[in-house]
């Protein structure tokens, strides 16, 4: 039988997620194509993880007009749909009269570009407020409605609620070719055929190859890798506020920030890569240490429990791509910073595209606009006791780090996108994320895939596809 649908939506990412969320409104049939084996495996996954007020883009652009809207939207969604999030504001320092006019140049853009509350400090009043600040600190531009937030828990909570809202999602499903076919799109996957008048392609770094399927090639994809170091929680109040340097032709330099999991993240460089490598090198880490360490000094490297990249896709257009590459299919392409920022808000201008190009809005009448997770750590004795009472499994810790329940690992699988990986469970439990890293509740996770959710062990993932843990048991067949 033939999958024909309204819209689909190419790549799960956080546009894809959120183009989902935002269509998810209407009476619209419409599927989403991932070829990985969860959401969030791409950039959202491994980025900064700020919530940018809007200071930075040049005034006038999608990007600038698209995350100020998108953070104003963030703050709402990310209350109903459980998702981290903390408005911790941020500040951009200077450390000498030049990056001082700097500083001048981005409040005039940010106010602009309609952002609230920006201001400039002197050193001694920015040190007044983030006590660790670097004594060379001349000034600093104040942002207070720059926010953390977790970006893979932002897409997940996006896109099963699309998903509660009838959106269809489709993993493991790799898109290799789309052409036209009598007034729709044929789209070929690896797992067949799915048919629709309207796609959205939010590939991330892929989007411009998506584009040239069906498009006369227009841009240039150009592929930037972010390289991080993520320290442990007992550096997590390093800083209060997110620290940024002054931006440079590489992008917003590197930054020093907690996180909303309460560690310290610190990152990233900006270096030209071929594809979506994201190894680490030891040139890039050691240029982002250097770096932090001018805003902050006294940061402990040797806190540090995981180093991760990220590739940005930038291309040769400095703005967002976002416009109709062909009849009824919508490019999402070129979404570097300030993507998760602006995600909702991209989502909002992309329904209004296809609203132009002929799909019609109506709006569904029982919309479900919230989401709740049980969070163990999070509750008062009384709250666990009454908890353990009624289900026992949350009585049994699986992560001692972060202190993660097997009530809660249980509950994900219950969730409209189960896991299928053991970092599939830790982005939506935080499992693994703690100073052992998994080196603990790994193997007890694995046996709760095996013995509890019948996977053979040589089944069980360490995350994507091809990721396997185990070849075998021990001692069998002897
Ligand atoms: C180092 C770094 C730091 C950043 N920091 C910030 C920040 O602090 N704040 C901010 O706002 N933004 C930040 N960004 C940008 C932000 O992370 C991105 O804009 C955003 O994550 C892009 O989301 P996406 O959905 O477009 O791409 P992705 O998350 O990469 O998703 C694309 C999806 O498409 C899927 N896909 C690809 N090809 C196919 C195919 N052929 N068939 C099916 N599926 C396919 C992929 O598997 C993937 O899941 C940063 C980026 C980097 C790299």
């Amino acid at each position: 039988m033939e999958r024909n649908y309204d819209v689909l939506i190419v790549g799960c990412g956080i546009i894809g997620a959120a183009v989902a969320f935002e269509l998810s409104k209407y009476d619209l049939k419409v599927g989403v194509l991932e070829k990985g084996n969860d959401v969030s495996l791409g950039t959202t996954k491994a980025n900064s993880a700020i919530i940018h007020a809007g200071y930075d883009p040049e005034s006038g652009s999608l990007m600038a007009k698209l995350n100020v809207r998108g953070s104003e939207l963030a703050a709402e969604i990310c209350e109903k749909l459980d998702v981290p999030y903390k408005r911790n504001g941020a500040m951009v320092v200077a450390f000498n009269e030049d990056e001082e006019q700097t500083l001048k140049g981005l409040l005039t853009r940010g106010t602009v570009n309609g952002v609230k509350g920006l201001r400039i400090l002197t050193g001694d009043e920015a040190r007044m407020r983030e006590k660790n600040l670097s004594k060379d600190v001349v000034a600093a531009l104040f942002a207070p409605t720059s926010a953390i937030v977790s970006p893979w828990e932002y897409c997940l909570a996006l896109a099963e609620t699309a998903i509660r809202n009838g959106v269809e999602l489709h993993l493991n499903t790799e898109v290799k070719n789309i052409e036209r076919e009598d007034e729709r799109w044929k789209v070929t996957t690896g797992e067949g055929e799915f048919f629709a008048p309207h796609i959205v392609n939010a590939a991330g770094v892929d989007a411009i190859a998506i584009h040239d399927m069906v498009a006369e090639p227009k841009y240039v994809s150009k592929p930037r890798r972010g390289e991080y170091f993520l320290l442990d929680k007992s550096e997590g109040s390093r800083t209060e506020h997110t620290v940024f340097q002054c931006p440079n032709e590489d992008g917003k330099g590197v930054l020093v920030t907690p996180t909303v999991h309460g560690n310290l993240l610190v990152g990233p460089n900006s270096s030209e890569v071929a594809w979506e490598d994201t190894a680490n090198t030891t040139e890039g880490l050691n240029f982002v240490r250097e770096k932090a360490r001018k805003s902050i000094d006294s940061i402990m490297f040797n806190k540090s429990i995981r180093n991760f990249a990220g590739v940005r896709a930038t291309t040769n257009h400095h703005d967002f791509i976002i416009e109709e590459a062909a009849p009824g299919f919508i490019d999402c392409a070129g979404i570097c910073s300030p993507g998760l920022s602006a995600a909702p808000a991209i989502a909002e201008y992309v329904a209004g595209l296809m609203e132009k190009s002929g799909l019609s809005l109506e709006r569904k009448e029982n919309f479900i606009f919230e989401r709740k997770r049980i969070r163990f750590n999070e509750l008062s004795d009384e709250e666990k006791a009454e908890l353990v009472k009624e289900k026992p499994a949350y009585g049994r810790v699986i992560c001692r780090c972060e202190t993660v329940t097997e009530g809660e690992i249980m509950a994900c699988f219950d969730e409209p996108i189960p896991p299928v990986s053991i970092d599939g469970i830790k982005r939506r439990v935080g499992t693994g994320m703690g100073r052992c890293q998994g080196g603990f509740c790994g193997p007890r996770i694995s046996e709760l895939f095996v013995e509890d959710r019948g996977f053979d062990v040589k089944d069980v993932l360490q995350d994507r596809a091809g990721s396997e843990m185990f070849t075998g048991k021990t001692k069998e067949g002897r």
